[in-house]
């Protein structure tokens, strides 16, 4: 009886070790991890961030272990760096000096875990083995979609999305809208609003959300600030102007600098704080507000109404101005309940000192009903539309 040959075992590649980026200044220290390292990583090992830097540049690493205290770039920036090439590479921050911001920042970029010196090594090394795994899982799909079994590249997507990203930014301007105070009829301020000629970008939410995807929030919140300061340095109206922010821009340091282009304006400024998103996440809120108090800006909550329930916003920004998202003002003239809320909000706000901004106001009869309800300033289509360069509203009532 022939026996056919069994076909041959196809026999696994072997595994390369997954390489490894160790920055660390303190020699001793990094020769240690070195050490520890060897056993499960092929090891790079640098003792300052730009070099550092350098090498992400030109080569690919399965996962980077970082201090945060570094020469020449620090271990957030050097995470930034990562993040801009590669969003799935697992990177690991140590520090003996933990702060909050620092470490909020690096969660923010997507850090896979935030050791605090001196530690235990067992700690490390349980992260080590749980980035290890995740490097090896990053490779097989790289593999899989390489094999052509579907899949994409993330890194192309990323690099795409970049390059449009990049493109929004250098194409930013800012479109101006006036708010119009009721009794007076007069101009009082302008809201600026980002508007960018990149076509897969063709809305500020596209912006923010490739922004978001990115990890690059503060580039946006940055190019705004500057552009509309550029814009609106040159008027001497008086005009306020209202800039949107991102709640993750709470956390930029450069809102805060006083030789920012903006905080030099800053008298002249609302700061918009959206109700939309979560702000319970930011630690520090109430501080960091009050710290833009000192700086001369003024605080207002954007699209009441839209939002969370709950008064978290009003407790924690204490906002001079509250603008009511336009979902309340749409068709309000045939809707007794949008008027009795209404009603009782810009009442409310009234005792509490605060200003009300009615938003998205299109016809005549929102016009009338938010004036009758006691909204002291307004701001839609009808009074005009958001344009490059300042316009005061023509409309008359
Ligand atoms: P928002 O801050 O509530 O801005 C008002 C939005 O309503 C603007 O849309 C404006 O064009 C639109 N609008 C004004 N009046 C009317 C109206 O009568 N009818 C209708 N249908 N719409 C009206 P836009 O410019 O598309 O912005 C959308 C949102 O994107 C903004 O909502 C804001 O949350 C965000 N955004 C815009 N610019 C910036 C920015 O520079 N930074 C940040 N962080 N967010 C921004
Ligand atoms: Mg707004
Ligand atoms: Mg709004």
């Amino acid at each position: 009886m022939s026996v056919s040959p069994r076909p041959p075992r196809s026999v696994p590649r072997p595994v390369a070790p997954p390489h490894l980026l160790l920055v660390e200044d303190d020699t001793s220290l990094r020769e240690a991890l070195v050490r520890m390292l060897e056993r499960r990583f092929e090891v790079t090992a640098l003792a300052d961030g730009a070099s550092a830097a350098e090498r992400l540049r030109a080569e690919r690493f399965d996962v980077v272990l970082s201090d945060i205290h570094l020469h020449g770039m620090n271990g957030i920036d050097l995470l930034r760096l990562v993040r801009s090439a590669d969003l799935d590479v697992p990177v690991i921050l140590m520090t003996g000096l933990p702060d909050v911001d620092s470490a909020i920042e690096a969660m923010d970029l997507g850090a896979l875990t935030y050791i605090k010196k001196p530690f235990d090594v067992g700690v490390l090394d349980s992260a080590l083995a749980r980035a290890a795994k995740l490097a090896a899982l990053a490779r097989a799909k790289r593999e899989a979609i390489d094999a052509g079994l579907g899949g994409s590249h993330a890194s192309n997507e990323h690099a795409a999305l970049t390059t449009s990203f990049d493109r929004a930014l250098a194409s930013m301007k800012i479109a101006f809208q006036p708010i119009v105070d009721g009794r007076s009829r007069t101009t009082i301020g302008y809201e600026a609003l980002m508007r960018s000629s990149e076509p897969t970008m063709p809305t500020p939410g596209a912006v923010l959300d490739a922004a978001e995807r990115l990890s690059r929030i503060h580039d946006v919140g940055r190019c705004v600030r500057e552009r509309t300061a550029a814009a609106f340095e040159s008027g001497d109206d008086g005009a306020l102007v209202f800039v949107n922010l991102h709640a993750a821009d709470l956390l930029d340091d450069d809102l805060f600098d006083a030789d920012a282009p903006l905080t030099k304006l800053a008298n002249r400024v609302v700061l918009e704080i959206t109700e939309r998103a979560a702000i319970s996440d930011i630690s520090d809120a109430r501080h960091r507000t009050a710290e833009l108090r000192r700086r001369g800006y003024k605080i207002a909550i954007d699209d009441l109404g839209a939002g969370y329930a709950g008064l978290t916003s009003f407790a924690t920004f204490e906002p001079e101005i509250v603008k009511l998202d336009m979902s309340l003002v749409r068709g309000i003239e045939s809707s007794s309940v949008k008027r009795i809320i209404v009603g009782r909000i810009a009442g409310l706000c009234r005792d509490l000192q605060m200003r009300v901004v009615a938003e998205g106001i299109e016809t005549t009869d929102e016009l009338a009903c938010m004036l009758d309800l006691g909204c002291e300033y307004l701001q839609g289509f009808l009074l005009g539309r958001p344009e490059e360069g300042r316009r005061a509203s023509a409309y008359r009532w």
